[in-house]
């Protein structure tokens, strides 16, 4: 794990210790590192250095060795807010998260109607020959 230390904030690094910490909160679930003690739909939150960071920016940072940029955002690539799994967070635009959030909503939508909907029967096969002789317009 030694190389997975990098500094945070200029003369300031994640230890080996608060990397631990770190790792003690959470539980693995389908490739998932799930923040136990955040509510689904919500973000874990972790104290390191007298501040609380949401965990998965902490855990972005580290593994990333750098800053979140303003104007970025961490995208969960598994839809899963309570996740922490470094590989599963991706840095994206304001306008791009707000984008995927839309498209997400719009499926679950979409799939909530299927889910809803009763499934149609196949209906039988029935052909009505055209008339060709019968007048266009009744008199
Ligand atoms: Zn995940």
């Amino acid at each position: 794990m030694g190389t997975f230390l990098p500094s945070i904030t200029a003369g300031k690094g994640a230890t080996e210790d608060d990397l631990e910490r770190f790792l003690e909160k959470i539980t693995h679930s389908n490739g998932c590192w799930l923040w136990k003690s955040a509510k689904p739909g919500k973000y874990g939150t972790f104290s390191w250095q007298h501040r609380q960071w949401p965990a998965h920016r902490w855990i972005w940072m580290v593994a990333n060795n750098r800053m979140l940029n303003r104007g970025l955002v961490i995208d969960h690539l598994c839809r899963e807010s309570r996740c922490v799994n470094p590989k599963h967070l991706e840095a994206v635009s304001y306008s791009r998260n707000a984008r995927r959030a839309t498209i997400d909503a719009r499926r679950k939508q979409f799939l909530e109607i299927v889910k809803g909907a009763p499934i149609p029967k196949r209906p039988k096969e029935r052909l009505v020959r055209a008339d060709l002789s019968a007048p266009l317009y009744q008199r």
